[in-house]
């Protein structure tokens, strides 16, 4: 049972029923939808795969809607794509003009308004670089640095210039109205600056009364790590975006800084997601190369809620392969977690409080006992979250009559979530958890498992027992 959960965003290589059910067999535990590419249509079919999987093989696989957020991007382009040679001059306006090899048009005109002569343009994460050489009224003139092919919605970015978009645009906001109608379990919030952003984003959620929305934030320009302190108290996790960080700030610092924001979200008890191109090579090839296999590793031994496939999974010719390649990676490497070291950094920064000794406890003697897992009834998830973030290092099964906790669980470090009904008695308690643990994990003679929670469910706000039973 893997601990690290995988997202894959879908796209083309995977929209059809049958490879989303092949990729959520194979690994997948959460399904993403990126709305720089998609439309409410393509969600609604995808929405309604999930369920469809969902209630076919029994299962509560969240989806993840990422919002494009403020993000320039070249518009339409003529047959969709143009050759940019280096030394070769290109204009961009804000126009809505279809580009060619002369002009092309960008989706903001803070683009045009806020760059300066000599600022640096990066194209498509970065692969192709313009600079602007002349600023007039309604366009810029650049000459391109390092070519390449350019295509039609690629991203641009210009570090270091603030160029005043607003957070959410309408597009935006109608998506999360979209999300909150359809029932979407996790909100990524693309291009996060500070506190503020997010709080415009709650606050909506606020008026739409959706309680059940978490809100991840992307960890993706300079300023959201300057105020990743204040951005991870208000969010319920945060995602660091590599894709995009890797242009904005020098690449050589998205190791450092990726290890800062999953060790300050270990702290807090926060949800930890990390992003783009861990197995990028295999959109094309079977095999990943040895680095994006020590990629993937690297993050499990950090210790992350989550990791995230991008393109292979959207476009890649292998979706299916790749998800059972990272599988296979989690699976091996997750032996070789510092679970101790995990479990001691927890507790150094956790509240004095029942709730935190209790959950301490519980995983400390299940690390001593070696149980086979932790079984917790919970009616909010809040036991799971705070057991998971102790980083035990057996599996965590959360049960919840309440499907949107099962959801939302699912998303967490080493948890399983299964349905059970409302029990009454402490003694039902009990057995529902032993009737789970002989149906999903194949106990042996004499093996041991943990039962923790609050009792009476539902009513009491800490966890508040702890029961060790052996077979
Ligand atoms: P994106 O986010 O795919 O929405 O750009 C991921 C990233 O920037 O790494
Ligand atoms: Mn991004």
């Amino acid at each position: 049972m893997n601990k690290t959960k995988i997202i894959a965003t879908v796209g083309p290589s995977t929209t059809a029923k049958k490879v989303l059910m092949d990729i959520i067999a194979n690994g997948v535990d959460i399904i993403r939808i990126n709305m720089s590419h998609a439309t409410h249509a393509y969600c609604k079919k995808i929405i309604n795969e999930l369920n469809e999987i969902n209630q076919e093989l029994k299962l509560h696989v969240p989806i993840m809607l990422d919002l494009a957020g403020p993000e320039v991007r070249v518009q339409k382009i003529e047959h969709d794509e143009i050759e940019l040679l280096p030394d070769t001059m290109i204009e961009i306006y804000a126009d809505g003009r279809i580009g060619n090899g002369e002009s092309i048009s960008v989706n903001h005109k803070e683009l045009i308004e806020y760059v300066k002569f000599n600022s640096i343009l990066k194209l498509d994460d970065g692969k192709i670089t313009l600079q602007v050489i002349d600023k007039l009224e309604d366009y810029i003139r650049c000459k391109v640095l390092t070519g390449g092919l350019l295509k039609t919605g690629k991203s641009v970015n210009v570090p270091g210039i603030n160029l005043h978009l607003p957070f959410l645009s309408e597009k935006d906001k109608s998506d999360i109205l979209f999300a909150h109608k359809n029932h979407v379990d996790f909100l990524a919030l693309s291009f996060v600056h500070d506190g503020e952003d997010i709080l415009e984003v709650t606050d909506l959620l606020i008026d739409q009364k959706d309680d059940h929305m978490s809100v991840i934030s992307k960890i993706e320009c300079e300023s959201a790590i300057e105020e990743i302190d204040e951005i991870i108290r208000l969010s319920d996790g945060v995602m660091v975006a590599r894709g995009d960080l890797g242009v904005e700030i020098p690449l050589e610092r998205v190791p450092g800084v990726t290890k800062m924001v999953i060790s300050k979200c270990h702290s807090a008890g926060k949800l930890s997601i990390i992003a783009t191109d861990l197995m990028s090579s295999m959109e094309y090839s079977m095999e990943p190369t040895r680095a994006e296999v020590s990629d993937v590793a690297n993050a499990v031994l950090d210790g992350v809620d989550a990791i995230v496939l991008t393109g292979e999974t959207t476009m890649g010719l292998y979706p299916v392969e790749t998800v059972s390649m990272m599988e296979k990676i989690i699976e091996s490497t997750e032996i070789d977690i510092n679970y101790y070291e995990l479990l001691d950094k927890a507790m150094r920064t956790e509240k004095q409080d029942i709730t935190g000794a209790l959950a301490y406890s519980v995983v400390e003697c299940a690390d001593r006992l070696k149980t086979r897992a932790i079984v917790i009834p919970t009616m909010t998830g809040k036991t799971v979250k705070k057991i998971s973030r102790f980083r035990p290092s057996c599996p965590i099964i959360a049960l919840s009559p309440h499907e949107d906790v099962l959801k939302e669980l699912s998303m967490y470090f080493g948890v399983y979530a299964y349905p059970m009904k409302e029990v009454k008695s402490f003694d039902k308690l009990i057995e529902t958890a032993r009737k789970v643990m002989v149906s999903k994990v194949a106990l042996k003679p004499f093996d041991k498992f943990i039962v923790t929670g609050g009792y009476p469910l539902g009513e009491t706000s800490h966890t508040n027992f702890m029961k060790i039973e052996e077979l």
